[in-house]
């Protein structure tokens, strides 16, 4: 590896998913293309996109009602175009997925079915600093059931001085609570530190615990392998609109492991979507849920929504998701170089880089007094990347659209700026 533009083109020239970029609407700012390093916050628009819209767009226009069943892609099944491209995207059975609502409303319908809290058993396990949505959706779950956080929270830390959490510690903190713990929720990759945990392990570390084990992985869908069912995952949710490219506000995803597939008994909040289809219609009393994830749907599918993010999974389907890792993972290491190269890790500027080699392609940079700066200087020179307070900044350079180029290009700005600074 090295910084300059001869290696990041021979890079470029060599990548069989060199040509996805094109499929992508790059955004412009003053005339120009901009460096996106935020497909991790809102993935870029897929050129397909809008047709996929227009389809919907215009059977609603031609049959109005009707469009459930005469449209081109029947409303009535909607969701069932979603199934076998999700499917593939996180390692499940078709039987095991879902797609419907939004990621923390998916996230409360999922505690309701496996944080069922009795006894002494009635804790919930996850990572300390994790995503604010999920943190109020626990706290809130918890206080539903009568419980205080502080007490029925365990937060796994890293150790002081540490940015992310140590495997070894997350595996004995559940160990340690086995008694207690009635659901070991976790991230599959962590939004702020980028760190990708082991979910296989964990998954296994919970059930010996006697504890269900559900995974968040709206940093992880379409950014690191997944292999849900093989892990034995519990549950898992995920959003569409971050590494999975369907829009702002996109509907979310689902995944309720196999062997729950055949157990109606399982409470959970029902809605008429998840009544077995056979006799969703006959409008009568009794809820008889669908097999599989199917059968936690409530409400009949957001089409127009779902339209996008089914053009958008076509593509993951199309580049193949072992080639999607495979450059996820060159991207994100060649940016570490690149980011050890740029010469900001200097006692002026203190900045430091927390993401550890178990990642995605997110690397997050801890910066110092200048860390503002850094990024207004970014967001000057056309690079879009994402500052979290109170002092992080994110880039996240995925496999579909970002270039080397992108990366060495960033490079040369982050030298520029040092250079400037110190
Ligand atoms: C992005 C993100 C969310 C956002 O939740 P919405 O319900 O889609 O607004 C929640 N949790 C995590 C971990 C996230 O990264």
């Amino acid at each position: 590896m090295d910084i300059t533009r001869e290696f990041a083109a021979h890079m470029d020239q060599s990548d069989p998913l060199s040509s996805f970029r094109d499929r992508f609407h790059m955004p412009i700012l003053d005339g120009k293309e901009c460096l996106y390093f935020t497909g991790n916050s809102l993935g870029l628009q897929p050129k397909s996109a809008r047709a996929a819209l227009e389809q919907e767009m215009l059977d609603w226009e031609l049959h109005g009602v009707e469009g459930h069943f005469e449209g081109k892609n029947p409303w009535f099944h909607y969701h069932k175009f979603l199934t076998d491209d999700t499917a593939y995207l996180v390692g499940a059975k078709p039987i095991e997925v879902v797609v419907m609502n939004n990621l923390t409303v998916n996230l409360h319908f999922m505690m309701v079915s496996f944080y069922r809290p009795s006894g002494s058993r009635y804790k919930i396990l996850m990572e300390a600093g994790a995503f604010p949505s999920d943190m109020y959706a626990v706290e809130s779950q918890v206080r539903f059931h009568g419980y205080a956080y502080e007490d029925a929270v365990i937060e796994v830390k890293p150790r002081p001085g540490e940015f992310h959490l140590r495997h070894e510690d997350i595996i004995q903190t559940i160990e340690d609570h086995a008694g207690e713990i009635a659901l070991v929720l976790f991230s599959g990759v962590q939004y702020y530190t980028g760190q990708a945990f082991h979910i296989e392990d964990i998954t296994r570390a919970a059930h010996e615990a006697g504890a269900y084990c559900g995974f968040d992985l709206a940093h992880a869908a379409g950014n690191i392998e997944l292999k849900l069912h093989d892990w034995d995952v519990d549950f898992a949710v995920w959003c569409s609109y971050k590494y999975l490219n369907s829009g702002p506000g996109g509907v979310s995803g689902v995944f309720v492991h196999e062997r729950f597939a055949e157990q109606p008994d399982i409470p959970r909040f029902a809605g008429w979507w998840g009544h077995r289809e056979m006799d969703r219609f006959e409008m009568k009393k009794g809820f008889i849920p669908e097999p599989g994830a199917a059968g936690w749907q409530l409400s009949n599918a957001p089409v127009l929504s779902m339209a996008v993010h089914r053009a958008s999974l076509k593509i993951f389907r199309e580049a193949g998701m072992e080639n999607l890792y495979q450059k996820g993972r060159q991207l994100s290491s060649y940016l570490n170089f690149i980011l050890q190269e740029s010469n900001l890790e200097n006692e002026e500027l203190e900045f430091n880089i927390i993401t550890p080699a178990e990642r995605g392609c997110q690397i997050s940079v801890l910066t110092g007094k200048n860390g503002h700066d850094l990024f207004e200087y970014l967001t000057a020179n056309r690079v879009i990347v994402d500052w979290r307070e109170p002092n992080v900044i994110r880039l996240a350079p995925v496999p579909l659209y970002n270039s080397f180029t992108d990366i060495c290009m960033l490079g040369e700005l982050l030298r520029d700026f040092s250079e400037e600074t110190i």
